[in-house]
């Protein structure tokens, strides 16, 4: 008996989605990326939560309690603008693999530019040469005119400082791991793996992954 993936190694554990047996390795580096994992799925479940603690702890020692706590209360005040730009950013990546941390980044470093100056009462919006730079943040951007948006008034407007403040965080955090993990995309993987469903599809329930 081998893997159904790999068809190299021992299968230890039966994978949900791909009805048949695989490895670990297999199971630990496709889950929530090239395999479509039920949310309820056992190893899924443990993977992210193992991956989530570690990068915690990591950036704790690194950054401090106060990056941690800051970041908590901006997510506490609008968990939904949190999720809505991490499966805008993972929908892209299942669109095009070849998208890398460094171009998320250079996008939301111009979306924070672009709503600096919004916030000072200047329309202008910081473009980059890079096609797929512009167009991610693009797409960020307009997630975020939807809860910045004047005419919507209801409980998930929020103000174009607060707006920024979220980004900004992202930007951060993409940054963190563009410090600590040598593999181009692994941000975008790390995010991939908590918003598993296809683009497109209805809301599955992912979970965000910076809850506190
Ligand atoms: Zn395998």
């Amino acid at each position: 008996m081998k893997c159904i993936l790999c068809e190299q190694r021992k299968p230890k554990r039966y994978c949900p989605a791909k009805k048949g047996s695989i490895c670990p390795v297999c199971c630990g580096e496709k889950r929530g990326i090239e395999i479509d994992c039920p949310l309820d799925c056992p190893y899924y479940i443990e993977g992210q939560d193992y991956q989530q603690g570690k990068i915690t702890k990591q950036r704790l020692r690194r950054e401090g309690v106060q990056t941690y706590l800051r970041r908590a209360e901006l997510y506490n005040k609008n968990p939904e603008l949190f999720a809505r730009v991490e499966i805008v950013l993972s929908g892209l990546f299942r669109i095009d693999g070849k998208i890398s941390n460094e171009e998320v980044a250079e996008a939301l470093e111009l979306v924070v530019k672009t709503l600096d100056t919004e916030r000072k009462g200047v329309l202008y919006e910081y473009r980059s040469e890079s096609r797929i730079v512009n167009e991610i943040a693009g797409r960020v951007l307009s997630v975020i005119r939807e809860h910045t948006d004047r005419t919507q008034i209801d409980q998930k407007r929020v103000s174009v400082d607060f707006a920024k403040d979220v980004v900004d965080e992202f930007r951060k955090e993409v940054n963190f791991y563009m410090e600590i993990d040598s593999n181009p995309r692994s941000y975008l993987i790390h995010i991939s793996r908590y918003h598993p469903e296809k683009p497109g599809a209805p809301h599955g329930g992912g979970r965000v992954i910076i809850s506190p």
